[in-house]
């Protein structure tokens, strides 16, 4: 019997078992894949305090050592199942089944692909999900924005004072955002809006060149730029336990600020819940909180 299995080995989960562990307490970290989750794959984190310019690869690596000089158990296997015995809980994975008082959720949420043939080779390389991660590299450069959300406008907005050009295309003639960010972006005079249209081809030899957009009534036009920002939303990775657990209509876990969820003794942490701003550093504050409340629950009962 574990006091807490953590089920996810990103920011938030590992972060998580370093209070865990230094509480004392007998902890599992449960990874599908392989440790860091989506900030393994950024070339360069600009905005975590203290750690200016790291890669994602290193930032991911020394948590992970850190995480493990703290002795926590770290098993490679795919949670699938949780199950709710009140006293003590179960996590069915591929390969087992474990038990522990409390869990946590950190189980992350993946963006949203275009889906187009060297997408994900051009990540690092002018591809990118994240403008308050990436934008600082093309300063001065033309980038686009694709997407109609509040993501994709606030990007774009947070771009125009960094690029030189920002493209915002739009598979239709609204926004999905809101007014307001809207109005904010008509004020900019270095933004270029294209509706009605989709980002059908990424030309590239060693990073992005340009990009093919084509309209919704065929015609096609290239345009040169040195970033592309994917915003077109993000899929959480919780199905796996919408059977117990309170999801929104987008299939985050309904969680607030102390990370409890709809089920006394779970906890979610990091992007995988109902939050305002996913970032690294909130993933992180995240995976304390979480930890300090499953170790309340145990402490007190
Ligand atoms: P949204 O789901 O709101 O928007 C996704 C956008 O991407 C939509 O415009 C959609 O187009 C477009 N899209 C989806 N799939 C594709 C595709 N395959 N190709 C091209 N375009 C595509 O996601 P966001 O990430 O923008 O926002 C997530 C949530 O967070 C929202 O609820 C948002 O309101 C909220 N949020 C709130 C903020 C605030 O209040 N300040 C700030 C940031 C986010 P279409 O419209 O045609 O479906």
């Amino acid at each position: 019997m574990y006091d807490i299995i953590i089920i996810g080995a990103g920011t938030a989960g590992m972060t998580a078992a370093i209070y865990a562990r230094r509480a004392g307490k007998k902890v599992l970290v449960l990874e599908a894949t392989t440790y860091g989750g989506q900030i393994i794959n950024t070339q360069s984190i600009d905005n975590y305090p203290a750690e200016p310019n790291i890669s994602g690869y290193d930032f991911a690596t020394k948590l992970y050592n850190q995480v493990k000089e703290f002795g926590t158990e770290i098993v490679f296997e795919k949670a699938i199942d949780i199950k709710n015995y009140g006293e003590y809980k179960e996590v069915v994975t591929t390969n087992n089944t474990y038990k522990a008082k409390t869990i946590i959720l950190a189980t992350g949420a993946e963006n949203r692909k275009l889906g187009l043939e060297n997408e994900e080779e051009l990540v690092g390389k002018g591809v990118s999900y994240c403008a308050t991660c990436d934008g600082a590299f093309f300063r001065g450069k033309d980038v686009a924005v694709v997407g109609g959300g509040n993501v994709a406008l606030e990007e774009a907005l947070y771009l125009t004072d960094i690029a030189q050009h920002v493209y915002l295309i739009h598979r239709r003639d609204t926004f999905r955002g809101e007014e307001a960010a809207i109005n904010l972006l008509k004020e900019k005079d270095n933004i270029i809006f294209i509706y009605n249209s989709n980002v059908t081809k990424l030309n590239a030899k060693h990073k992005l060149e340009s990009i093919e957009v084509t309209n919704n009534d065929g015609t096609k036009q290239e345009i040169n730029v040195s970033g592309l920002f994917i915003a077109i939303g993000r899929i959480p990775e919780n199905q796996n336990f919408a059977k117990l657990i309170e999801l929104d209509e987008k299939g985050y876990i309904v969680a607030g600020e102390d990370c409890h969820t709809s089920i006394d003794g779970i906890y979610a942490a990091g992007d995988s819940r109902t939050k305002l701003l996913r970032q690294l550093v909130t993933a992180a504050g995240d995976g304390a909180v979480a930890a300090i409340e499953a170790i309340k629950y145990i402490n007190n009962k």
